[in-house]
């Protein structure tokens, strides 16, 4: 009998779990450990902040579901991996103290560096919780004139919700008549070309903020913020009424000091998902450190591939399953003009770009897909 643990309950962890579950006899033990019980289909956040669906609409029940594939669920904070004596510590929760297993998923996501931009924590909104969504939904409500700035900081690598939410502003105030009483401005660190990493894509995109009005500016590396005005590192200063800013991201403090992480604490792995230099330790999702916009559908693919190396091991098998690593998202709300892009980030092929009101319809199916399949 293998006992295997998995940790986080995300993208990652689930799909990693309930593979497993199909994958592995009865025999074995899968355990999977998270810090809440619900599920969130962060996606679907832009939506929630902007009214457009409840709570209720982007989580659900993680124990119940887990345990209907035979999974054991444990609600607790993880503090620390030692992938050395296979030990995992917990902090407190359903259980406290040392978690021994044979076979572990690493699926804990990407820390928030809030502390690297001073005044980020009085001063900006973001929308990377169902609380922080809702808060910045109800800020959204009471700007009726002024001035709304959407933007990433340097090392965020999540850009699909900050231009998705500037859009979703603009179409906000448009059917409300205000639109001409608020100016909007997306920020980034680098260029759209960089960020989408494709020059057909970044063009679409720009017309895209051109019709709806909405001013880009590039290379703004945003280094702190007071009550209104975000201070780059070259001493720009951009002037808001309101902020909604994604901020540095850094991998899982739970896997530092070990020896198996890069510089800003990603795990690093090799294509099979096996942490580089271990056996019987794999890492899926914003945790690792590939390059790139950090997404749920690679967190997804990762934990597929993560899963079927395990159970071969566990079978006495070398891990033969490799991961590729492609970058395919919707940029939902732009009506008419929703853009979906398709990119291989191992290859210097081209991006597929696509455009079109079908594309907003195709991410609202693919979360309900999520809720039937996965809860
Ligand atoms: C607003 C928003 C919009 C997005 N839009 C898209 C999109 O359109 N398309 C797309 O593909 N991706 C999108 N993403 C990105 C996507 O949600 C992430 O890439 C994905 O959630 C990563 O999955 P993960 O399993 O690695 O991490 P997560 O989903 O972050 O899961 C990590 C899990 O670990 C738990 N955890 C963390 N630390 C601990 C600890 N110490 N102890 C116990 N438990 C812990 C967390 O509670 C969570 O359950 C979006 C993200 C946001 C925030």
């Amino acid at each position: 009998m293998a006992k295997v643990l998995i940790l986080g309950g995300g993208f990652g962890g689930v799909v990693a779990a309930e593979r497993l579950a199909e994958q592995l006899g009865d025999e074995h033990q899968i355990t999977l450990v998270s810090r809440s019980r619900q599920f969130v289909f962060y996606p679907a956040l832009v939506r929630l902040a902007f009214g457009k669906c409840r709570p209720a609409d982007v989580s659900f029940d993680l124990r119940q579901s887990m345990l209907n594939r035979k999974v054991n669920f444990i609600e607790a904070e993880v503090a620390h991996i030692d992938p050395f004596d296979r030990i995992v510590t917990i902090a407190h929760g359903e259980i406290a103290g040392k978690l021994g297993y044979d076979y572990l998923i690493f699926a804990l996501g990407r820390r928030l560096a809030t502390e690297r931009i001073p005044g980020f924590y009085e001063h900006a909104h973001h929308l990377l919780s169902v609380d922080k969504a809702i808060k910045f939904g109800k800020a959204i409500h009471r700007l009726y004139e002024g001035r709304a700035v959407f933007g990433q900081c340097r090392d965020a690598r999540l850009p699909v919700p900050v231009y998705e939410s500037a859009f979703a502003m603009a179409r906000s105030l448009e059917e409300n008549g205000k639109r001409d009483s608020v100016a909007i401005t997306v920020v980034s660190p680098t260029t759209l070309e960089s960020e989408l990493g494709d020059i057909a894509a970044a063009a679409a995109l720009k017309k895209a903020f051109d019709a709806h009005r909405i001013r880009f500016l590039p290379n703004l590396n945003i280094e702190s913020l007071t009550e209104q005005s975000a201070i780059t590192t070259s001493g720009d200063i951009v002037g808001f009424d309101l902020l909604m800013l994604v901020p540095p991201f850094r991998g899982s403090s739970a896997a530092s000091y070990v020896g198996i992480t890069d510089d800003n604490g990603y795990i690093n792995v090799d294509a099979t998902m096996r942490v580089v230099g271990h056996e019987r330790i794999y890492a899926v999702g914003d945790c690792v450190n590939l390059d790139g916009p950090k997404m749920g559908h690679m967190a997804v693919r990762q934990a597929e591939v993560a899963a079927m190396n395990l159970a071969a091991e566990i079978d006495g098998k070398e891990p033969s399953s490799r991961y590729q690593h492609e970058l395919r998202f919707v940029i939902a709300g732009l009506g008419n003009d929703a853009l979906y892009l398709h990119k291989d980030l191992w290859s210097d092929e081209p991006a597929t770009v696509r455009q079109g009101r079908f594309w907003n319809w195709a991410k609202r199916v693919q979360k309900k897909y999520w809720e039937v399949s996965h809860s």
